[in-house]
């Protein structure tokens, strides 16, 4: 039987991805939303997830999709209500909170799926491979993206526990925390502020390993001339980019794997196993990597930045 599932907080990713996938997925049907101002098509819609909870139609399922600062008390009612919690990434707003999640759901019996998207781009499972079995000697990170053209009109990046530039930035901490085979620490950080703003617009980091392999960062908000969502890994067998948020792989300019982008149908596919199999997915690494970034990086007041 399909896993009836509610989505909460209709937004921007809820309809360029979930809805789409969702409409074909044959593991799950989509049953209900609950959003204050939106609604979906053909499901029961409620204005909050208490009213979804209390009121609506049976469920087995919820995909919190509401940004992260709001996401621990709907993932609490609902684990309370005894239904399997998909988390957008970020997770949380705080560690604290998604560890607490994660023991609520245990003591439930339900699952909780802490979901990476860009851990499901196609070239990402081939780069891991490529990197498990060669001399890593340096990674690079170039995380750029107009903040106009893929955050329009969305006031709660930039409130706390928003994330700034960390919103995208902690896609590309996803993919190295699990493309690197070894964990990585933090050194040194420099998160840039707009005068105006209470989140970070621009973020250089510098972690190593603990063999001092050095890994370099660069989030920036502020690029007009094209997104870049590349990691560069020097090998002792070449240089291995991961391009396009981790759709292509090439070796010294040699395409080594490439394919349409599915990330959110794999995280539906994953969500239907750990579901069946009665089990949670909760890696917090790309999350603790941010709070390092918060607990130890300067912090540098820029330009005012207005929408
Ligand atoms: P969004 O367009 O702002 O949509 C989020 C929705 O959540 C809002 O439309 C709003 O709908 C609801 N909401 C509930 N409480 C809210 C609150 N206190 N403040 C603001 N909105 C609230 O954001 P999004 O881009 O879909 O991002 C949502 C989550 O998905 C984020 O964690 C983001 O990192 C993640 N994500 C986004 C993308 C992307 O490309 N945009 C990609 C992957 C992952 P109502 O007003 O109807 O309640």
């Amino acid at each position: 039987m399909a896993v009836r599932l509610g989505i909460v907080g209709v937004g921007k990713i809820v309809r360029d991805q979930h809805l789409p996938v969702l409409a074909n997925h044959p593991a799950f049907e989509l049953v209900a939303a609950a959003s204050r101002n939106a609604t979906v098509d053909g499901v029961a819609n409620f204005k909050t997830i208490e009213a979804l909870l209390a009121d609506g139609p049976a469920l087995d399922a919820v995909a919190l999709c509401m940004p992260p600062r709001v996401r621990y008390a709907a993932a609490r009612a609902a684990l309370a209500h005894g239904v399997h919690v998909l988390l957008e990434k970020p997770p949380g707003a705080t560690l604290s909170e998604v560890d607490d999640l994660a023991a609520q759901a245990d003591a439930a019996g339900r699952t909780l799926y802490a979901t990476w998207h860009s851990r499901h781009a196609p070239a990402v499972a081939p780069a891991k491979a490529l990197l498990a079995d060669t001399t890593i000697r340096a990674v690079d990170v170039q995380w750029r993206e107009d903040v106009r053209k893929w955050h329009p009109g969305q006031a709660w990046i930039w409130q706390p526990g928003g994330f700034g530039v960390f919103d995208p930035g902690i896609n590309a901490l996803s993919i190295v925390t699990h493309v690197l085979p070894r964990p990585f620490f933090l050194r040194e950080a420099t998160l840039s502020f707009p005068a105006n703003r209470a989140t970070p617009i621009a973020a250089d980091l510098s972690f190593t390993d603990a063999d001092g392999l050095p890994i370099t960062a660069a989030f920036d908000w502020r690029e007009t001339g094209g997104e870049t969502w590349d990691v560069t890994v020097e090998t002792a067998a070449g240089t291995v980019a991961l391009t396009h948020g981790g759709s292509r792989l090439l070796r010294d300019g040699e395409e080594l794997a490439a394919a349409p982008e599915a990330e959110y149908r794999a995280i539906y596919d994953r969500f239907a196993e750990l579901i069946a199999a009665g089990r949670s997915d909760v890696d917090l690494a790309p999350l603790k990597h941010v709070a390092d970034a918060f607990l130890l990086g300067q912090h540098k007041t820029v330009e005012p930045f207005d929408d």
